[in-house]
Formats: C-alpha cells, structure tokens, sequence
C-alpha cells in the first residue's frame, strides 16, 4: 500500500496533533477493578466496531494526517482475530501517516496474542507492544479477576520479542491480601524478563466496579498506606538498581525506551482520538466519546458525532492543567520557558505559594529554571498535583 505523505502543519504540537489514540473495547473477560472503556460477549459487534471506527477517522480527519505516535489500546486489541487487525492497521495506515522514526505501540493481554497477529501488527509497523501481566501470583490475579498466569505472560514474550524491537510491562501493586514479599516476587519475575519499559501502578478502586462493590460490601479490604508505601519504594529502588530510570510517577524505562506517546499526555499536547470512550485534545479543547459501544455504533451509522461532553477550558486551567501533567515526569519536570511559551503563564505567578510550600517541605526540587518532584515528593505527588489546580 502506497501512502502519500499528507503536508507538514504550522501548529505547534499542543495545538495540532502529531499523536493519536485509538480504541478497541473488545475484552475476554471484565476485570473485577476495570474502569475501560472496555466489554466481554460483544465480539460479535467487531467487524461493525471497525467499520464505525473508519468512519469516524475518514470524517474527524476528512485527509490523512501525519503523527509522530500512535496507540491503539483498550479493551483488548488482539482480542480481535487476525483478519481483523489486518483491517484496523490498514485502516490506520490509510489515515494516521507514521513519521519516519515514529512509534506505533499496541496494548495486549497474555492469552490473545498468536504468532498469527504479531505478525500482522509488526508487518504493518507496530513497533511496540504493550502488554498486561499485572502479576503473576495466583492470589492475585484471581482478586483482580485476570485470567492468564505467569505462563501465558511467558508464552505472549515468546511471540514478542523476534517481531518487535520495544516492548512494555503492566503491573499493579497494592492488590487486597498482598503483602511486601508478594509485590516484591511480582518485580523480580518481571525484572527476570529484563524489560526496557515497566509500568507499575497501585490499585485503584474505581467507584462502580466489581472491586469498588466487594469493597464496600466487606469481602476484600484495600492494602493499608504504610504497606503500599513500601511496595511503591521497592519499586522505585529495584526499578533503578536494574537500570530502569523512572521518568513518571509509575513509569519506568531505559533511556530511549520511554512511552513517546505517553510523554504527549504529560506535555498536555494535543492529540486525536477514536473509538468508543476515547477523548481527543485539540486546539485546547478535550471531548470524549459515549462510552456506550451500542450508542457508537448508532451515532456514526447515522453520520453523527460520537463525543460527549465537551470541556472547554480557560486559559488558566489549561495552563494548570499542563503543570500537574509536566509535574509527573520525575525527570523533565516542568522547565518554566517552555511552560511559559505553551501556556502564556509564567510559572511562578500563576503558582507561586504552592511551589514555596512543597520545595520548604522538601517535596519539590528546583534549580530556577526546571521544577521537578524530589524523591519524597513522588510519595506524596497526588497531594502536590492536586494543590497546583
Ligand atoms: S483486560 Fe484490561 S481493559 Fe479488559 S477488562 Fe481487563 S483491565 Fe479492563
């Protein structure tokens, strides 16, 4: 397939985007904490979904547009069977032009994933996989409803690793009834596959989920601070000790091998969505889409617009709102020319006291010109972000 390269834009990237998101909601199973956008039983609705999907593309984006990254999550992606990723990456390639050196990451749960479509994504470009292993203790796993184990994360890296040159690992620490041995044994496992690139993200209990429910009613009790804590600085330190710098809050990845499609969230730059629930920044304006897949599919068969709500912010909060995402990288931080030149706002006028309060509390580092979380900071980084808004 030949594809023309659609002209280069003026816009700076926090205007226009040069990244985009899309989404496959399709899953085997419904997670117990799964807030996704994201169902079981509809795969029957797939080659609809697709359909929709390009029909939404060809009208939001009316000519192909040249990106730098592009990510296709869920849901479950490789949920879908081979001829139909064969359909969605020509989709994509038709629409979203990857630029040279540009990155294409696709998600992947153990257990979907068959030689058959790694080959069907790594020959359309995908140059990245990411996959969800979560942990790998029975315990675990059966608390947060995930049905693969520690063999079917080894079998997925199997098919992986000949096919793509970057891949990720997903794994979430705080799961009711662990204690600090339990995570530590999930890192080591993990750091034995000697990954580039780790997520590790705490437990969250998302109000309405199965997880959220057996809370409330009793059945499962979340892990208490001080542990979660500890679980966290293990992180942190076995992470580094095997080379893996934490460039955000709950990533982790040798130098180069960084998410470049997640630091645009945490630049606050622009980007395009697609999909059922997905949400797309432009030109300073966030939407999202009905997080209903059966209301998509309406909608975009009748030539509608899928977004919901529309959140059109002021100046001042999307410049907050650039602080708290800037915030998260623990290395980049925020450097106060390029914030002033994406926002219009200096830094210093706009969060003067809030910066003074944490750096006298030891949680901020600044040298005057680049601001960042301190090491006691990024324990305590939900409360500094929240007082930047
Ligand atoms: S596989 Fe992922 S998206 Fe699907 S239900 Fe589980 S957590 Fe949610």
């Amino acid at each position: 397939m030949t594809v023309k390269t659609p002209p280069a834009r003026a816009e700076p990237p926090w205007q226009w985007p040069r990244a985009a998101y899309v989404h496959i909601p399709f899953c085997a199973h419904k997670c117990g904490y799964c807030d996704f956008a994201s169902l079981a039983g509809a795969d029957h609705l797939a080659d609809r979904y697709l359909s929709a999907l390009e029909c939404e593309m060809a009208g939001a984006l009316g000519e192909p547009q040249e990106v730098d990254t592009i990510f296709v999550g869920g849901g479950t992606p490789t949920r879908l069977d081979a001829a139909q990723l064969q359909r969605l990456t020509r989709m994509i390639r038709r629409w979203l032009v990857l630029a040279p050196g540009g990155e294409w990451t696709v998600e992947a749960n153990p257990g979907t994933l068959n030689p058959e479509k790694a080959d069907v994504l790594a020959e359309a470009g995908v140059d990245r996989v990411s996959l969800g292993a979560q942990s790998f203790r029975p315990e675990s796993l059966r608390v947060l409803e995930r049905q693969h184990g520690r063999t079917e994360v080894e079998q997925a890296l199997e098919i992986v690793r000949p096919r793509f040159p970057r891949w990720s690992l997903d794994l979430i620490f705080g799961v009711p009834g662990s204690v600090l041995d339990d995570w530590r044994s999930d890192l080591e496992i993990a750091l034995g596959f000697d990954p580039a690139h780790l997520s590790c993200y705490g437990l969250v209990f998302e109000k309405g989920t199965a997880l959220w429910k057996q809370w409330h009613s009793g059945v499962v009790r979340p892990v208490d601070e001080d542990l979660e804590r500890s679980m966290y600085e293990t992180t942190i330190e076995r992470t580094a000790a095997a080379g893996l710098a934490m460039y955000e809050i709950s990533n982790f990845a040798r130098p180069g091998h960084e998410s470049r499609h997640n630091l645009v969230y945490w630049a606050n730059d622009a980007y395009f969505g697609f999909g059922v629930g997905a949400a797309r920044y432009l030109r300073g304006v966030r939407s999202v889409n009905t997080r209903d897949l059966p209301a998509y599919l309406r909608r975009i068969e009748a030539g509608e617009p899928a977004t919901g709500p529309i959140e059109e912010l002021s100046a001042e909060q999307r410049a907050r709102e650039t602080a708290i995402l800037m915030l998260r990288r623990t290395v980049l931080g925020i450097d106060r020319d390029d914030f002033r030149r994406r926002t219009g706002f200096e830094l210093d006028r706009l969060a003067g006291p809030v910066i003074e309060r944490f750096r006298a509390r030891g949680c901020l580092q600044d040298d005057g010109q680049r601001l960042r979380l301190s090491p006691e900071g990024v324990f305590v980084a939900d409360r500094v972000l929240c007082e930047f808004l």
